[in-house]
């Protein structure tokens, strides 16, 4: 491999962010115990490379445990946490539990409580549909609104108190945008920004390599939202972004043309992933394929 290509740049932070990384070491450790079954509740990031390499394990994603045909296994609760109800269904389940929500995602879930349980009703600014949201949810005591953005905060009734949160990984400036239209509608606003540090670095980084490079490449699953979201945020800021998931949907005429190459990666795509991507790139350039 030509690793000499300094037009080719790999972000330092591209990858597995902390909690994902520490949710997969949680299960593999788990499965090398040999403490088979494992399962998880909910497939463990949104990466088919990843997925393909834990059903060759057997770790399993199931929805509930009653799903689980060995109820001597255990369930691993995956780093976008669930709802506190579910948690604790989970728990009266009588299988072994190994809670590895992110330590972030639970900073969020306090946040959440904390406020609510002082009768501030909950905006959270995030995909109502996804994992992390759907937990965050279970936090606001009921009193809870998701927006995913400044228009749908324009449709909020009036609160008295309201806490406006964020999915971990939203665009700060999204979150602030949307905050400031919160606050319109309350007396009394608190805004609590959750978006996660390795989520904020990861941004900040892709802010300042991707304004530079004449291609953006984002690795990562086509299902991941925070890939998707990566995805989005290079291209406001350059002409040309490729989002693929293998190194097999690189499109070599761009990667040719350009002369700066950003290559990036979501926080669910594993190093091994982005590896191959940057090589083939890289021997595309030097003509070696
Ligand atoms: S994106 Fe941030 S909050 Fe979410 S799992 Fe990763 S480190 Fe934790």
């Amino acid at each position: 491999m030509n690793t000499q290509d300094k037009n080719v740049i790999v972000a330092k932070r591209a990858g597995f962010c902390p909690g994902v990384k520490r949710a997969i070491e949680k299960v593999l450790e788990l499965e090398a115990a040999g403490k088979k079954p494992v399962y998880t509740i909910g497939p463990l990031i949104h990466n088919k490379q990843v997925t393909d390499m834990l059903s060759a394990k057997q770790i399993t994603a199931i929805d509930s445990p009653l799903q689980a045909t060995d109820k001597s296994g255990v369930l691993v609760i995956r780093a976008h946490g669930i709802t506190p109800q579910f948690q604790h269904e989970i728990e009266h389940s009588g299988m072994d539990v190994v809670d590895a929500t992110c330590p972030l995602v639970k900073h969020a879930q306090n946040i959440i409580a904390e406020f609510a349980a002082k009768s501030y009703h909950t905006v959270i600014v995030g995909d109502s549909d996804h994992a992390e949201v759907i937990g965050l949810m279970g936090y606001t005591q009921g009193k809870g609104t998701v927006v995913s953005g400044p228009q749908e905060a324009r449709l909020l009734p009036h609160f008295d108190k309201v806490n406006v949160v964020s999915q971990t990984t939203q665009k700060e400036s999204v979150f602030y945008e949307t905050a400031e239209e919160v606050k319109k509608h309350a007396d009394v606003c608190q805004i609590s920004n959750t978006i996660c540090q390795p989520t904020k670095e990861r941004q900040k980084e892709t802010i300042e390599c991707a304004r530079s490079a004449d291609l953006v490449i984002v690795v990562g699953g086509k299902h991941s939202a925070n890939t998707a979201r990566l995805a989005v945020l290079c291209k406001e800021l350059s002409s040309a972004v490729q989002h693929v998931e293998t190194e097999g949907e690189v499109d070599e005429k761009q990667v040719l043309q350009a002369e700066k190459i950003f290559i990036t990666a979501g926080a669910s795509t594993p190093e091994w992933v982005i590896d191959r991507v940057a090589q083939r790139v890289r021997d595309l350039r030097a003509g070696i394929i």
